[in-house]
């Protein structure tokens, strides 16, 4: 809208800049870099769109972080902070208090959480963001094994290339190798096994639903090599987000979920990014079929509005917990926040009314599906895939052999830049390109963000060809 337009441009875009650059230490930034080129300045938003302080419209494909499920400029959303904010803008929940609106997302949550093959979850704890929820999640099933009488299982398996937070916990669940690098992560009892990447790791002449089986028995290979009767817990994302939207084959899940039964271990699903919508379903569990004991929820809970995160904790953890545990010493100072949890609810309510995981899982995902596909037809593409409402894509060199390009090249930065340049945010993983958009697209705007797309990748192959690269 030209309004917004009009007050963007009211900014003073190089002396925000310089301000930045001089006191403002961000997340995931190389300052050095950040310094010379300038930051982008972001000063507002309205459905799908952003606008930077130059006046520039931006179609955000990644909902922020993967968080604006409802889009921006929800004003029921508004009101609700602003309501609880009046009434009760604080209190805790520890030494025998509660609050409404926490309760009242914690049963919505329950309510919304399906119960699989007699599981139930009835219980919800909550924090601030999913990095928190993660570190709950440790200490929830050492409390468990340990109530369990079996205090020596203690370690955790997770995924590499996984991504679970940047907390000491989660940045250790997780299985970035550039932060384990940084500050002598994963702290002790962490280990990690392949991700479900058939693109990067299946076999010459193996079927994707044999490496599916394949990367879910390296499970059962660790459990083995570590002891079964030491391990606490298996945590994965149902589709990995940060990692560049990794879709495990079919077979991938159902093995897991032997496995995990077999050996008794606790399965955590990291659902920051895939829950409340995202793959179609309020919890993406419910999608693929298996049944976890607790489900880590953030980001879409709220659409980013306000920081809020925490954990479903299913029945065979909470009964063990409540019924004999005693004090459980852990808790934020924000769990269970008036304000965050009001926003929540409101934001639930927002969706059911709207219909968005139905919306997602029976018009906006098979149509977004239909058009990538014919995205993975561009020369520059050796694969494009969807799930749900997330989508990625993997630049190739050549699109026969799906030779990849040399990772020095930072082709996937390459294109990033002609995303921002054209006006569109689209995140790169290493050369593999990603999208988490909105779930309030319409087609129309999803025919809009492909043709932004193509663009792009247009104009990346341009480049590259006039650098003889292609
Ligand atoms: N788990 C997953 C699967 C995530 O994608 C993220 C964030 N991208 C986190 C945990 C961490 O959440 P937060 O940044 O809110 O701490």
């Amino acid at each position: 809208p030209p309004a917004l337009v009009r007050r963007a441009e009211q900014h003073d875009t190089k002396a925000i800049q310089a301000l930045d650059s001089a006191h403002y230490i961000h997340p995931f930034t190389d300052h050095g870099d950040l310094a010379t080129r300038g930051s982008r300045v972001i000063t507002q938003a309205q459905g799908i769109y952003i606008w930077d302080s130059e006046g520039n419209k931006i179609l955000d494909a990644m909902s922020g972080l993967w968080c604006v499920n409802a889009g921006y400029g929800r004003k029921e959303l508004a009101e609700a902070a602003y309501q609880q904010l009046m009434t009760l803008p604080y209190y805790n929940s520890f030494f025998q208090t509660t609050n409404v609106p926490a309760v009242q997302l914690a049963a919505k949550l329950a309510a919304l959480a399906p119960e699989v093959r007699g599981r139930k979850f009835e219980h919800v704890f909550f924090s601030s963001s999913g990095s928190e929820s993660n570190d709950t999640n440790v200490r929830l099933v050492r409390r468990y094994w340990d109530l369990m009488g079996q205090p020596q299982r203690k370690t955790i398996i997770g995924r590499h290339n996984a991504y679970h937070g940047s907390t000491m916990a989660g940045a250790s669940l997780g299985g970035m190798s550039g932060m384990h690098a940084q500050g002598d992560l994963p702290i002790p009892g962490i280990v990690h096994i392949e991700q479900p990447y058939f693109f990067e790791n299946g076999r010459p002449g193996e079927s994707e639903a044999e490496f599916g089986l394949r990367a879910a028995r390296a499970l059962e290979e660790k459990i083995l090599e570590i002891g079964a009767d030491k391990v606490a817990a298996f945590i994965a994302e149902p589709v990995q987000g940060a990692g560049g939207v990794i879709i495990p084959p079919a077979t991938y899940w159902p093995e897991i979920q032997r496995i995990v039964d077999q050996y008794g271990i606790l399965l955590i699903s990291d659902e920051v990014i895939c829950a409340f919508g995202r793959l179609g379903h309020w919890f993406a569990y419910e999608k693929f079929g298996y049944r976890p004991d607790l489900v880590t929820f953030a980001k879409g809970v709220t659409s980013g509005y306000i920081p809020l995160g925490g954990v479903m904790v299913g029945d065979r953890i909470a009964k063990v917990l409540i019924d004999k545990g005693g004090e459980f010493n852990h808790g934020y100072t924000y769990s269970g926040h008036p304000v965050a949890c009001a926003v929540g609810l409101a934001n639930l309510e927002l969706m059911e009314r709207e219909d968005l995981p139905r919306k997602v899982r029976e018009e906006l995902a098979p149509y977004l599906a239909k058009r990538f596909a014919e995205i993975g037809e561009h020369p520059l593409v050796g694969l494009a895939e969807t799930c749900g409402f997330v989508a990625g894509l993997v630049l190739v060199k050549d699109k026969a052999s799906k030779a990849m390009y040399d990772p020095e090249l930072a082709v996937g930065m390459m294109c990033r830049a002609h995303c921002f340049r054209n006006g569109l945010i689209m995140r790169a993983v290493g050369d593999r390109m990603i999208i988490a958009p909105p779930l309030v697209m319409t087609r129309e705007q999803i025919d809009e963000m492909v043709a932004l797309i193509r663009r792009c990748l247009d104009d990346t192959l341009s480049e590259l060809r006039e650098k003889g690269l292609h």
